[in-house]
């Protein structure tokens, strides 16, 4: 008689950002259809729902191994009541019809091919599915208003949509460290975001530059790579200015705090490629984020630009509600001693607020 190894997991901590998540787990087709649940609720408008979906998706990854049945969870933090429902199903007939359904749904297919166009969030999106919109040939037959950043998106729709390889993302980390160095010599150029928490592709390549000397960074991207006299590598760029001053008082938690004021530029490069798509035409659209930190706030921003979206939020929520701290990309401030606390690097913003050191690869929370 085989006796198969069961799970039994009665506690797990409560926030994202005191677990270690790995990319690989052993609980994937759980995680997708509480995802594509996540996903659905946003598409919705329901931020609560979807965040209710994604905390049971991120507990199932922290697993240390796979559920077979529901029984095997004691009642953990995260996994409400329509959660198990799903759980249960998938684990039970192998497909959640809620989930099928969706899938199968006009507005959720419709939603998910507008919201891949760079530049279109989840409002216009919506906008658009009410006005009867369906596909993006309709977008260009009734010539729907577009902002210049929707035009490239729409322009690049396939290419930006083809996952991105981590040789990709390496070699235009060394390109724009060379153009960088050449205009700053000394200045760093560090891939951050997926790539850097292991992830062997992505959706785009975040890059973060910064020198070691304080003040020397100021205005480093407009000058050696957005407004590069090598136009023909940038297909498309939006900069913003650094509009971060250490004198404001810091935001509330659970404010607009994904958001930061770096310098910085969202940008499409253009990238000579010999296989894959693109490979007939020779070249390939690839999404390129762009951002430089003061060397102060360094330790911040690579942290802020690991992600996940779902660790960042949670070590926020951490921060906030157990330290009475203000985390953010730029600073970590102690509300109860009136303080900032500096950092000069990752593990000291851990210490700071009290947390086991997670390394980036354990933040695929
Ligand atoms: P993917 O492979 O899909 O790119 P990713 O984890 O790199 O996965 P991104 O959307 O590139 O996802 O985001 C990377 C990190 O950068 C996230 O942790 C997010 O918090 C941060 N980030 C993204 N956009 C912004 C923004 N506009 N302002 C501040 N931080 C952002
Ligand atoms: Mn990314
Ligand atoms: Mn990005």
């Amino acid at each position: 008689i085989e006796s198969r190894h069961r799970l039994r997991v009665s506690w797990m901590a409560p926030y994202a950002c005191q677990r270690r998540t790995p990319l690989l787990h052993s609980n994937q087709p759980l995680t997708e259809v509480l995802e594509t649940l996540a996903e659905e609720a946003s598409f919705s408008g329901s931020e609560g729902r979807s965040l209710a979906f994604t905390r049971a998706a991120s507990v199932l990854k922290a697993l240390p191994g796979r559920l077979s049945a529901l029984e095997e969870l004691g009642p953990l933090p995260g996994i409400g009541e329509h959660s198990r429902r799903v759980i249960q199903d998938v684990l039970e007939d192998g497909v959640s019809v809620e989930v099928e359904r969706v899938k199968l749904s006009e507005r959720y297919r419709t939603m998910k091919l507008f919201t891949r166009i760079f530049g279109v969030g989840v409002r216009t999106a919506s906008r658009w599915y009410q006005e009867g919109l369906r596909t993006l040939v309709d977008l260009q037959e009734r010539n729907t208003k577009l902002t210049r950043q929707q035009q490239a998106g729409l322009r690049h729709y396939e290419d930006l949509n083809t996952p991105v390889e981590r040789g990709e993302a390496e070699f235009i980390g060394q390109m724009v460290q060379e153009a960088v160095q050449r205009f700053l010599p000394g200045a760093s150029v560090t891939l951050a975001g997926g790539f850097r928490r292991g992830k062997p592709h992505g959706h785009d390549i975040d890059l973060l530059l910064t020198h070691p000397e304080a003040g020397r960074e100021a205005g480093l991207l407009s000058r050696a790579v957005c407004l590069s006299p090598d136009q023909g590598l940038i297909l498309y760029q939006h900069s913003q200015e650094n509009s971060f001053t250490l004198h404001e008082s810091p935001e509330a938690p659970g404010g607009r705090d994904l958001l930061d004021r770096f310098e910085r530029c969202f940008s499409i490069f253009r990238l000579e490629v010999r296989g894959g798509p693109g490979a007939a035409r020779g070249w390939k659209a690839v999404r390129v984020d762009l951002v430089v930190a003061p060397v102060s706030q360094f330790p911040f921003a690579l942290l802020g630009w690991t992600g996940s979206r779902h660790f960042e939020r949670e070590l926020r929520r951490f921060a906030g509600h157990e330290r009475k701290m203000v985390l953010n990309s730029h600073t970590l401030y102690d509300t109860r001693r009136n303080l900032f606390l500096p950092a000069a690097s990752e593990e000291e913003i851990f210490q700071h607020l009290g947390l086991e050191y997670v390394p980036p690869a354990q933040r695929n929370a």
